[in-house]
């Protein structure tokens, strides 16, 4: 065990030293990416798949003793056939139901996987006073399980990504949707209920596997989630954009090759787009997604922050979930896409290609696409001004125009 967990640390903990920048980190740089990126369609076995490819990846590491997180949806799906295809390969898997991403479900998960407990503190992006409030200490110690596996959405995702960080173990993820790239990201969002989301650091997932046919659903919501996923990934375009400007005035030095790879995926989509074929359904679309939002991770992960992946449109975003009491209504993907609109404007970069690829895919372009996605008008106005409440030293087209100009944008961009 101790030889495992040697080489699970050298495997995962490529974690050298802290950002230096203009800025003050937000985490430490993470020089580490999942061994493991597959996007591919009809995996047989997924244990098996990841079992080979570690085994021939890292000599040594095996595990025995995983736990299966997944939601009563996705168990369906896929979870309960992973477990038993772990019971087949002779390893003790153990399975766990949440239902959402709260920290009494992490909490949960932590008081199963521990023998004995000892205390670790909580580390988060945004801030820890709310979480510290009410979760001031939680416990840790030895451990019944050797790795996490995460079946699911968002939440599913994030509660395994963020419980296996908290006990330092490697993660394995294993999307159903394509909503946004919190699948493959550093970052784990919680639910605080009333008090909305925080978003937490954790670690780079060790395997990312895209089972195609495991996104692809003929539910109600599926095509919805693909074009929140497209307007996550678009919305890369105006953040480096943000990125950009904040390096030509001096306040956080742009990193071309995280930016590239942030913003390359969006192109390439740009382009599949034009086509005008049925994307929602086409393997080959869906499979540049998938990599086109794990770059998009990866980059956040290189650069250290979210600062690739998120400018003016994701401050937009929080302002307007806080402003409607945390119940938007629309989607991450689909508010960071009508931010990301706004934005192209100010900066007078992407408007025409955004647009074009708006109505391509059903994101909104005109004050009735905002209430189709039930997004409202007026509170998006005063959510631009709240905006310039979050995050304030990560410096976007907001602090450098002013919020008056934001709002002209959203005429343009939207008009009455
Ligand atoms: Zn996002």
């Amino acid at each position: 065990m101790k030889l495992i967990n040697k080489t699970i640390d050298q495997c995962l903990n490529r974690i050298n030293g802290t950002y230096k920048g203009y800025l003050s980190p937000k985490i430490p740089r993470q020089f580490t990416i999942p061994v493991i990126e597959e996007v591919n369609n009809r995996v047989a076995s997924i244990p098996t798949f990841i079992d080979r490819r570690l085994k021939r990846d890292i000599p040594g590491l095996a595990f025995a003793s995983p736990l299966i997180i997944f939601d009563e949806i996705t168990r369906e799906i896929a979870g309960e056939r992973i477990v038993s295809q772990f019971r087949e390969m002779g390893a003790r898997p153990t399975s766990r139901i949440v239902a959402g991403n709260s920290f009494a479900e992490i909490e949960k998960i932590l008081e199963i996987s521990l023998k004995r407990f000892s205390s670790l503190e909580f580390d988060c992006e945004i801030s820890t006073s709310r979480f510290d409030r009410k979760y001031g200490a939680i416990k840790c110690g030895e451990k019944r399980f050797d790795i996490i596996y995460g079946v699911g959405g968002g939440s599913v995702i994030d509660t395994a990504k963020y419980a296996a960080y908290k006990l330092n173990l490697p993660f394995v993820s294993i999307p159903t949707s394509l909503a946004n790239d919190g699948f493959a990201s550093p970052f784990a969002v919680i639910n605080l209920g009333q008090d909305g989301t925080m978003t937490l650091c954790a670690n780079t997932p060790l395997a990312v596997v895209v089972d195609i046919d495991l996104v692809k659903s003929d539910d109600p919501g599926y095509q919805r989630r693909i074009r929140s996923g497209i307007g996550d990934l678009l919305s890369n375009l105006t953040a480096v954009l943000d990125w950009q400007l904040a390096d030509r005035q001096n306040k956080e030095r742009y990193e071309s090759y995280s930016g590239f790879q942030a913003i390359c995926g969006a192109r390439l989509v740009m382009k599949e787009l034009q086509g005008g074929r049925d994307f929602f359904f086409d393997d080959h679309f869906l499979g540049i997604l998938a990599c086109s939002l794990m770059a998009s991770a990866e980059a956040m992960s290189r650069y250290g922050s979210s600062r690739p992946a998120s400018g003016f449109e994701h401050k937009l975003y929080h302002a307007y979930n806080e402003l409607t009491g945390f119940n938007p209504g629309a989607t991450h993907g689909e508010l960071v896409a009508v931010g990301a609109l706004l934005s192209s404007h100010a900066h007078d970069n992407y408007q025409e290609n955004l647009k074009q690829t708006y109505d391509c895919v059903g994101l909104p372009t005109d004050s009735k696409g905002l209430a189709d996605c039930g997004i409202n008008r007026d509170l998006l106005l005063a959510a631009v001004a709240a905006a310039t409440e979050v995050k304030p030293d990560r410096y976007t087209i907001l602090e450098d125009r002013g919020v008056e100009a934001l709002q002209k944008a959203l005429h343009k961009a939207y008009p009455e």
